[in-house]
């Protein structure tokens, strides 16, 4: 083969997802094992959902309705918003990638939080536009950094709120500051895939500014809350007129029909939604109060998920910990080296964690020689 393929192309490093947990226990020879490395929902799908998609089975042999109708009036109402100013996608993945897609171009920069969501840089790559780190400040979003980096070139500025894998969240007052500081022709996408878990009324809602006339774009999952991650089904909310274009390039059945059904239901299932909530924020208060008695220092989080700071190689500790049954995420190549990101799980899935991160971190460390 004799292939021509752009630059910005082969500068794309691959999406590394957290290692299907089969996968895991096949490689370490370990059965039973729990993943608290993708920030799922450890309770399942929402049981309403399910019951849609079976009886929604039936009809497959049908395209599905490719403008979502029912399913985007219902989102709408819900949010108190426009059927027109949502764009379903195959995941927020998805509309991340239209999104770049339409409004980024070789020789556009972006701007990213870093780290941040991998997705982000991988759309803007794909575009051939030229992505622009801006280092997070003490674990959060620095908006006095990205405004200095913006320049005639900058089409758009990723905040992820909270952030992944930092938990940490913008606050309102900073937030209305920066806005009002950015040139209308910079679309500013804030990436809301854990907002329904912030617990602090001082975090940004995009929703807040659809109305604003600036191209503020609001980006919400099924994938965490609802538990339907398998499903691939997230949108956006943005002004009409950045909807419209996003519709010219979405493919029309990228919302498939099961999709439809299962997250058109999950939006009823209140007492799923509430019962993930407290098992979120019990779990949260237990894990915190044992990481303290063990001594290992965390990060408080807004989300269904934090980072920890293991004091050694997180890769190490990554494996250790998979020796044990427990997959977690290693931050090394989100440049924290001994930080590791857990996420919240069922009461038995939190025991059993802190269970296994007692022994690998009372595991004597190589690299420490006793004193001579
Ligand atoms: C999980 C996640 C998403 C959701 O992606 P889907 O494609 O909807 O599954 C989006 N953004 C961030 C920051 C996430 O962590």
């Amino acid at each position: 083969m004799n292939l021509s393929v752009p630059d910005y192309i082969l500068s794309i490093s691959p999406y590394v997802p957290g290692k299907p947990i089969e996968e895991l226990e096949r490689e370490y020879g370990i059965r039973n094992s729990i993943k608290l490395a993708s920030n799922e929902n450890p309770l399942g799908p929402s049981p309403m959902a399910l019951k849609a998609i079976q009886e929604a089975m039936g009809k497959l042999h049908r395209y599905p309705d490719g403008s979502g109708y029912y399913f985007v009036r219902k989102l709408a109402e819900k949010l108190g918003v426009s059927p027109a100013n949502i764009v379903l996608g195959n995941g927020s993945d998805e509309v991340i990638g239209m999104l770049t897609r339409v409004f980024l171009q070789p020789g556009d920069e972006a701007i990213l939080p870093q780290p941040s969501f991998l997705m982000y840089d991988i759309s803007v790559r794909c575009d051939g536009a030229t992505p622009i780190y801006v280092p997070l400040e003490s674990l959060s979003i620095d908006l006095d950094s990205i405004k200095t980096r913006i320049s005639s070139k900058t089409r758009m500025i990723f905040l992820c709120n909270p952030n992944n894998p930092t938990g940490t969240i913008l606050k309102k007052k900073a937030f209305e500051h920066f806005l009002a500081d950015i040139p209308w022709d910079i679309v500013i996408v804030l990436d809301e895939a854990y907002i329904e878990f912030v617990r602090d009324h001082d975090c940004v809602r995009g929703l807040d500014y659809l109305a604003s006339g600036q191209p503020v774009v609001t980006l919400r999952t099924f994938s965490k809350i609802y538990g339907l991650a398998g499903l691939r089904i997230g949108y956006g909310i943005m002004p009409e007129k950045m909807a419209g274009l996003l519709n010219r390039i979405r493919m029309p059945f990228n919302a498939n029909s099961l999709a439809q059904a299962g997250a058109s239901a999950a939006l009823d299932d209140y007492e799923f939604f509430q019962k993930t909530l407290s098992t979120i924020h019990e779990g949260l208060d237990f894990l915190y109060g044992e990481l303290e008695r063990i001594g290992l220092e965390y990060f408080p989080t807004q989300t269904n998920f934090f980072l920890i700071d293991v004091k050694k190689n997180a890769g190490d500790v990554f494996e250790d910990m998979l020796k044990q049954g427990v997959i977690v995420r290693s931050m090394i190549s989100y440049g924290f080296p001994e930080y590791i990101r857990v996420n919240v799980g069922t009461h038995e899935e939190n025991v059993r964690f802190i269970k296994a991160i007692e022994n690998v971190i009372q595991k004597p460390d190589d690299r420490i020689f006793p004193e001579c």
